[in-house]
Parts: structure tokens; sequence; C-alpha cells
């Protein structure tokens, strides 16, 4: 059995990936903060194609929880390692610097860079004993370009790129290869408050991505066929002009 853990599954471009990486025939563990009820409805949606999946729950923004509740998993799973690792929890929390509020600027560092490390220090521990893993990074095209109102957001997420960059090179000789995706506006929870039909204007094919296109990607990037792509950052933006 072949397991992948997807940080952030409950809802959104997450749920997509587990319900991806399970039609791939992974055991998916599909971590939440808060909506258990959604988790749940994501672990139904997995188990359509034909695998057993779990739920598991930590804030990826607190070392402590993260540690215990991977640390748990694998000791009531042995054998079991995680070959598949998707950080992708992630929250916005706009707003022109100014007027930013410290929290805002915390809570998202928290919970992009923070959840990064606090999640992968743990899980790419067995990905070096086994020779073998594929972490994928969600980040941004904010992160890439910067976004007005989004300082923090595209510190996050550029700070993640960096990171992946830099871990790729450290594992990449254990077989272990370390990407990020970077999506532009994709339909989910986060970006329903936005104005589609204005921003749909500058963007080439004319729409928001869906959370299924993005997860394609990440499913490319987790497979064999991807053996040979490490330290990248891959756009996947409809075209976003500059
Ligand atoms: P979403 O629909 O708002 O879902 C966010 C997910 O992250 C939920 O599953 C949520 O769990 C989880 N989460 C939030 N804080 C967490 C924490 N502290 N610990 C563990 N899980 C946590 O967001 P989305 O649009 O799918 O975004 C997913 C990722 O893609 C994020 O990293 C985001 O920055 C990135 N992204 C999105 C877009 C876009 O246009 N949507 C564009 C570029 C990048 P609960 O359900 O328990 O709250």
């Amino acid at each position: 059995m072949k397991y992948a853990l997807v940080t952030g599954g409950s809802r959104g471009i997450g749920r997509a990936i587990c319900q991806r990486l399970a039609l791939s025939g992974y055991h998916v563990l599909i971590n939440y903060v808060s909506n258990e009820a959604k988790a749940l409805e994501t672990l139904e949606l997995t188990k359509q194609a034909g695998v057993e999946g779990e739920i598991i729950k930590f804030d990826v923004a607190n070392l402590e929880e993260t540690t215990a509740a991977l640390e748990k998993w694998q000791s009531d799973n042995k054998d079991a390692y995680i070959d598949v690792l998707v950080n992708n929890a992630g929250v916005t929390a706009d707003s022109l610097l100014p007027m930013m509020e410290p929290e805002a600027w915390s809570k998202v560092l928290n919970i992009t860079i923070n959840g990064f490390f606090n999640v992968t220090r743990t899980v790419v521990k067995k990905m070096i004993r086994k020779k073998h893993g594929r972490i994928i990074n969600m980040a941004s095209v904010s992160g890439i370009i910067g976004l007005p109102g989004q300082c923090n957001y595209s510190a996050a997420k550029g700070a993640l790129i960096s990171a992946t960059k830099a871990l790729s090179k450290e594992v990449g000789g254990k077989n272990i290869t370390v990407n990020a995706v970077a999506p532009g506006f994709i339909k989910t929870d986060m970006t329903e408050s936005l104005n589609e039909e204005e921003l749909k204007k500058g963007i080439a094919l004319g729409r928001f991505g869906t959370a299924e296109e993005v997860a394609d990607l990440v499913d490319f990037l987790a497979s064999d066929k991807a053996s040979y792509i490490t330290g990248e950052t891959i756009a996947i933006t409809g075209g976003l002009k500059g």
C-alpha cells in the first residue's frame, strides 16, 4: 500500500488532490484543522476511488500537535511510510501593509512556512530511510510576482518556493523530489469573495482554474513520470497576464 499525506485536504484544492491521488491508488491521509464534516466528505469521495483513506486532524502551524499526530500515526502503522507529502494547507488574510494587523501577518506566515517545516521535518526522515519520496508544496503565483494587499501571503509563498529549492538539493541524493506548484486564481472557498468577472479579463484563458486541474498537476509530480523534475516551481495560471 502506498501512502500520501495531504495537508488541508478537507476542502478546495486539497480535496481534489486527495481524490486524484486515491484514483492513482494511494491510501490518503486527509489532514484538516477544524472542519471535520468536510474532511469526512473528502474521505467518502476518496473511498469512491476504491481505496481506503483516513482523516488526521492537526494544526500545521503547531509543531507539537503536528509532530504528535504524525508520530502516533507512524506507531499505529509501523510498516507504513508516507511516500507522497503535499504541503497544501494555507490561508489568506489580505490587507494593504500599513493597515495589516500583526496577527494577519503571523497567521499566514505560520500556517504556510512554519507549517511546511513542522510537517516536512518528520515526514522526510522516513523518506530518507526508504530512499524514495515526493514532496509537493502548494505555493502561489503571488509568491513569484507579488500581489498588492498580500505582502504576508507573497512573503510566505516566496519563502516556500525558496525552501523547495533548498530541500530539493538536500534530499535529491536520496531519490526524493521536492517541487512547488504555483496556481493563479482557482475556484475555491479562498477565492469566493473575489470579483471573478473583472479578474478573468487578465487571464489568457478567460476563466478561473478548477481544483481538479491543479490536482492533475500534483498527481503528475507525485508519479514516476516526474522522476527527473526537482527543485522546480510550476505555475498553473491559465496564462495570467503580467
Ligand atoms: P481553501 O478552500 O480555503 O481550503 C484550505 C484548506 O486548508 C482547508 O482544508 C483547511 O482545513 C486547511 N487549513 C487551513 N489552515 C490549516 C491549518 N492551520 N492546519 C491544517 N489545515 C489547515 O483553500 P484552497 O483555495 O483550496 O487553497 C489550498 C492551497 O492552495 C493553499 O495553500 C492556498 O494558498 C493555495 N492557493 C490557492 C489558490 C486559489 O486561487 N484558490 C491560488 C494559489 C494558491 P479546514 O477545512 O479544517 O479549515
